[in-house]
């Protein structure tokens, strides 16, 4: 499938998409706390996904049995939620949700800290989010697609972490998975060229030690295989001639001031 510049209308359905996600994130991460379970999140979850009239991307999705992929300290990515398994204070919980409004997908993650956190944890969690913010400084028509790749990298190497391989961002619109792939590691090719109105969800997940990974017995949850911890931060992005608009950010996170969407410089 080649890669899609949305319609000025279908930019609308995903500015409106993102805006959902963006509460929902918001709205689930105040509500973690230590002892509950991660199918407590994931319950939580969809019901504030349906309750906007969205339906969760994830769910089913090549059989993923749930809404919300709740990775717990060293998962990466693909958490199961269950019911068996809690969340403790200290502990780094990624949430990865998707969600979808009238037929096109927005995707993003936080990670959250459970109570008082390791200043190891804090700074990973931290410096993940810089990653994608270092990212999406080249995300912008006329520049290169590993132009973000490489300074997602660059960013993870300045503090010696480990960047998943395994792993890359992508291209969404109708579909949550789109061409292009967007790695968070340098390549030599540069990548194709960025348009505008390129949809792209950019989500560097970063390791305190080895970037490698490895699968669970279940499939589908991804772990470090050194068992140190990780961290994902993820956006559904706009590319426009500017700055690119961010448009799965919270409130919150806008009133922190650490990026102002759909500001065109
Ligand atoms: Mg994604």
């Amino acid at each position: 499938m080649p890669v899609t510049i949305k319609s000025a209308r279908e930019i609308e359905l995903m500015r409106a998409a993102g805006k959902i996600l963006g509460k929902v994130h918001q709205d689930l991460g105040k509500e973690l706390k230590p002892g509950m379970t991660t199918l407590e999140i994931d319950h939580i979850g969809e019901e504030m996904i349906r309750s906007y009239g969205c339906i969760p991307s994830f769910k089913n999705y090549h059989g993923f049995p749930a809404s919300v992929c709740v990775s717990v300290n060293d998962e990466v990515v693909h958490g199961i939620p269950s019911k068996k398994r809690t969340i403790q204070e200290g502990d780094l919980v990624s949430l990865d949700i998707g969600v979808v409004y009238k037929g096109y997908h927005s995707d993003a993650a936080r990670t959250h800290g459970i109570g008082e956190i390791s200043q190891n944890a804090s700074e990973l969690m931290l410096r993940t989010r810089e990653c994608f913010f270092a990212g999406i400084r080249y995300a912008s028509a006329g520049n290169y697609l590993h132009q973000i790749s490489g300074a997602i990298h660059n960013c993870a190497d300045k503090y010696g972490y480990g960047v998943v391989r395994d792993l890359v961002g992508h291209g969404i619109g109708s579909h949550l998975h789109e061409e292009p792939e967007v790695p968070n590691y340098r390549k030599f090719h540069r990548g194709i060229r960025l348009r505008s109105g390129m949809t792209l969800a950019v989500e560097p997940m970063i390791n305190e030690g080895t970037g490698n990974v490895e699968w669970m017995d279940n499939e589908w949850t991804v772990v470090t295989r050194d068992h140190k911890l990780s961290a994902h931060y993820e956006n559904t992005i706009l590319i426009t001639k500017g700055k690119p608009e961010i448009l799965s950010i919270t409130e919150d996170e806008i009133a922190e001031g650490i990026w102002m969407p759909g500001g065109n410089e």
